[in-house]
């Protein structure tokens, strides 16, 4: 029997029991799944960062660790975890990102709030271009990024990836490194930001980068909060350099009722709800890595330590 331990919060156990219940017997794996037990008996630990586990010493013969969340920032430099960590990607979630991503892109493309905000009798058409004239960049070309850039393209846009290493998307211009950042950030006439949090990213959009789009650019974060200078953003939104921002993430959440973004008349706040893991697609990524661990197959979504995604 394999003890799998679920190391999340009580709503998330209420959500998960099932799906990973079934999952592990569409397996074909036998295995007991709780909330608790000796810990020198776990063989895998179901986690989300804000569970009670935060030292992973006891777990002594634990084969890996599967992160309910795509997010790992807040485990990731855990010294007591010296085993495989997963991170999440699901299918569900990436359809999500996909759905959220596009929607305001095309919120923008086509000036919707324009008309949407403003009905005061006035009777001004503005016609907007095709996809086509449109350039869009997105920074992070991983497992959503990537989905979100070709998303985009297929609607016809004119689309700009970048990311750490070169990569290869149907219908996308990919950029990397140092070198591409400057001129993806050029052509970010619409910029989505689905990087990371890492140290190498934290504060990326600052004075300088921001200075760097066009003016008028709009800025769409599903990201993480850290990969904009609030203060950067702020000034560039008040002298009108950046049209609009429309941010899912930030640096406290629940974003502080006083901030400023809330007041601002061209950001748009969104509480953190781009996208999630869907329990039943994410049951079942969980349970191809325990088949994979049992089986000695390598697990899929293995976070790199040493740049922390
Ligand atoms: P991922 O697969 O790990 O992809 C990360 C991408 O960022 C990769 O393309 C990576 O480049 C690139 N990157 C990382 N550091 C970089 C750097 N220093 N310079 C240039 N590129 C860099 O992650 P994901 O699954 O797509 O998720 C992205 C983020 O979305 C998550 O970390 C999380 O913060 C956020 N998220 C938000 C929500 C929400 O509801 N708002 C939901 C889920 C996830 P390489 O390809 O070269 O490695």
């Amino acid at each position: 029997m394999i003890n799998i331990l679920f190391a999340a919060t009580e709503e998330r156990w209420a959500d998960y029991e099932a799906p990973l219940k079934r999952a592990l017997a569409d397996a074909g794996l036998a295995a007991n799944l709780r909330q608790d037990f000796p810990p020198e008996d776990v063989d895998y630990i179901v986690y989300a960062p804000n569970s009670a586990v935060q030292d992973f010493t006891p777990y002594t013969r634990c084969k890996a660790v599967l992160n309910i969340w795509a997010g790992v920032e807040s485990i990731v430099g855990n010294t007591t975890l010296n085993i495989p960590l997963a991170r999440m990607v699901d299918p569900g979630m990436t359809q999500g990102m996909i759905e959220w991503v596009l929607g305001h892109v095309m919120r923008y493309h086509l000036g919707m709030d324009r008309n949407i905000l403003v009905q005061d009798g006035t009777w001004e058409p503005h016609v907007p271009p095709l996809a086509a004239e449109r350039r869009v960049t997105v920074l992070g070309m991983g497992a959503l990024g990537s989905a979100c850039a070709r998303a985009i393209a297929q609607v016809g846009f004119d689309v700009t990836g970048w990311s750490r290493s070169p990569k290869t998307v149907e219908g996308v211009s990919c950029l990397h490194g140092d070198d591409g950042l400057a001129e993806a950030l050029e052509r970010a006439y619409i910029l989505v930001l689905l990087l990371p949090k890492t140290a190498a990213t934290e504060n990326l959009l600052n004075t300088e980068r921001l200075a760097q789009m066009p003016k008028g650019a709009m800025i769409i974060n599903p990201g993480r909060g850290p990969l904009i200078d609030d203060d950067a953003l702020l000034a560039a939104l008040n002298s009108d350099h950046i049209a609009h921002a429309t941010l899912d993430v930030f640096r406290i959440e629940p974003l502080p009722a006083d901030h400023p973004y809330w007041a601002h008349p061209n950001v748009t706040v969104t509480p953190h709800i781009a996208s999630e893991t869907r329990v039943s697609t994410a049951s079942q990524v969980i349970v191809e890595n325990v088949r994979r661990g049992e089986t000695g197959e390598p697990l899929l979504h293995l976070v790199d330590r040493s740049s922390g995604y």
